[in-house]
């Protein structure tokens, strides 16, 4: 698994997707740059995001927020309050960590030392070895787990009470079960929050304390009136948006998956109170509906339904996917209720009511969410595509199977040797395609080799010009998935991509 996870960095970097941050200077811990085919992966899938949500539905509409908002947004949002992790420090390393995260590492390691004692066993006893009686009569191991176990339980439970004295106590209870940093030497829990300051204005004296936004939702919030008046809009309706969001995250190890400043596309759909339960499961089936359109595996996402909730949600879900670590959170569902509305009325002073024009009353409308991560998405998106092939003639391939709707480029096209008039075919193929699609240009290599390096950079098609071409105007086309080779017509060219990248 980790190894997986290796490959699927090392090839982001190495085919021009994902860069580290600031690299020349040695990097900024989770910030990362999209390079020149991440760059176009990322505007696909927001575009796809877009499309389905946006463009295909009557009364979604969509807006772009500024990052900076006015400070009492977060206030009454509960970010400045409540948007914190629980910390904790180590004296002795001094390493700090997440508290939550610091027990995953625990429970990982946990498991690491019985499966151990599992192997050990399995090698001592040979075929007769049963793993399940095992881990049941082994009195070392069974106590071993108990222990662990019932630990867990209690850190769990304080955790989500945020009893953070508790906390303490059983991490230190924890180390004594499971030596894993070596140290007993811990610091208080505290709360830190999440959100990056900044300040606005010329001068010390008048310059205002900003945050970075640490979600796109509330632009959607503040601006609830002014699009539903404008746009005349009648409940039930959304409104969509996607930008950058800022969070100054602790423990940022998983590369994308979690990091400093990344980008949210999020949708609030306003409805009539009382409605909600029904919107909220009607958005938790499209949402996976659209996941599954791009044609992943259904097998690789599955939804986690929340059971203790945050501040302003009465329901929530998470669709998790399948990621080289596990399952984990790609895209949450929530049922806000009026939480936010009313508390921008409360701290705003103005009404953020809907006038119901057929029943004559007004409201504070209820809120679904649905909120996804793009850069998680892209990780979902190329750790799933990303394989290796075991060819008849025992040689191995790396494909990159993204979504042909996704790929950066939709076709490669290659003169099959660089003179005889070939490459001037390829580059007039080239400009009648690439005013519908991405298309690239590759003459180095053999043409094997061209067909590999586009495999692995994920491009659909390889449209190979011969001598053939020059006597019929026929070329091959190559499919990446299959490496099937068709003769066709280039007139034909714009009609078979066009059918296989199109949304
Ligand atoms: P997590 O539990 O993983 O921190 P969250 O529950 O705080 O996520 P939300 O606040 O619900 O996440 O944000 C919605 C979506 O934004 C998440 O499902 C995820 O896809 C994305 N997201 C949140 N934090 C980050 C981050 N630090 N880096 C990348 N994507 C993120």
């Amino acid at each position: 698994q980790e190894d997986d996870f290796k490959k699927v960095i090392s090839h982001a970097k190495e085919y021009g997707y994902v860069f580290q941050s600031s690299e020349i200077y040695d990097g900024l811990s989770a910030v990362y740059d999209y390079a020149q085919n991440g760059a176009e992966l990322k505007k696909n899938i927001r575009e796809y995001w877009w499309k389905a949500m946006v463009q295909l539905n009557e009364n979604i509409v969509g807006i772009d927020a500024a990052i900076f908002m006015h400070p009492t947004t977060w206030k009454a949002s509960g970010h400045v309050d409540a948007f914190s992790d629980p910390l904790i420090d180590n004296k002795d390393s001094k390493k700090r960590y997440r508290a939550d995260v610091l027990v995953e590492d625990y429970v990982a390691k946990i498991e690491g030392k019985i499966e151990k004692e599992v192997d050990k066993a399995a090698k001592r006893f040979g075929d007769s070895f049963d793993k399940a009686q095992f881990l049941n009569t082994n009195q070392r191991v069974v106590e071993y787990q108990e222990r662990a176990t019932s630990i867990l339980k209690r850190l769990g439970k304080s955790l989500e009470n945020e009893d953070l004295d508790d906390v303490k106590r059983l991490i230190e209870e924890l180390e004594i079960a499971c030596p894993m940093s070596g140290s007993k030497n811990w610091t208080d829990v505290k709360q830190f929050n999440l959100m990056f300051g900044t300040k606005l204005g010329a001068t010390t004296e008048t310059a205002m304390d900003l945050y970075l936004r640490p979600e796109t939702a509330q632009g959607i919030f503040v601006n609830f009136l002014n699009v539903q008046k404008t746009g005349r809009m009648k409940i039930p309706f959304g409104i969509a948006q996607t930008g950058k969001a800022f969070r100054n995250e602790i423990v940022a190890r998983q590369f994308i998956f979690r990091m400093r400043e990344f980008e949210q596309m999020e949708m609030q759909f306003f409805i009539k109170p009382g409605t909600q339960q029904e919107w909220y499961e009607k958005w938790k089936d499209m949402r996976m509906k659209w996941h599954l359109s791009l044609g992943m595996g259904e097998e690789n996402y599955r939804f986690h339904d929340h059971e203790k909730l945050a501040h302003y949600a009465d329901a929530a879900a998470d669709i998790e996917f399948r990621f080289p670590f596990g399952f984990k959170e790609l895209e949450g569902i929530h049922s806000r209720t009026d939480f936010d509305l009313s508390a921008h009325e409360k701290f705003s002073g103005k009404k953020l009511q809907y006038f119901d024009n057929d029943t004559r009353e007004s409201y504070v409308p209820y809120v679904i969410e649905t909120s996804i991560g793009l850069d998680r998405m892209f990780l979902a998106v190329f750790s799933k595509a990303l394989q290796e092939e075991e060819l008849e003639n025992g040689t191995t391939r790396t494909v990159l199977r993204l979504p042909s709707v996704l790929a950066p480029n939709k076709a490669a096209v290659l003169p099959l040797v660089k003179k005889d008039g070939l490459p001037e075919v390829a580059r007039k193929i080239i400009d009648d395609l690439k005013w519908d699609f991405n298309v690239t240009y590759d003459e180095k290599d053999a043409v094997g080799r061209r067909y590999r390096r586009q495999d692995a950079n994920g491009t659909p098609f390889c449209i190979t010009v011969d001598h053939q071409t020059l006597e019929d105007e026929t070329v091959t086309i190559r499919h990446r998935d299959t490496m099937e080779q068709q003769r066709v017509a280039i007139s034909e060219l714009k009609g078979i991509i066009h059918q296989e990248v199109d949304m």
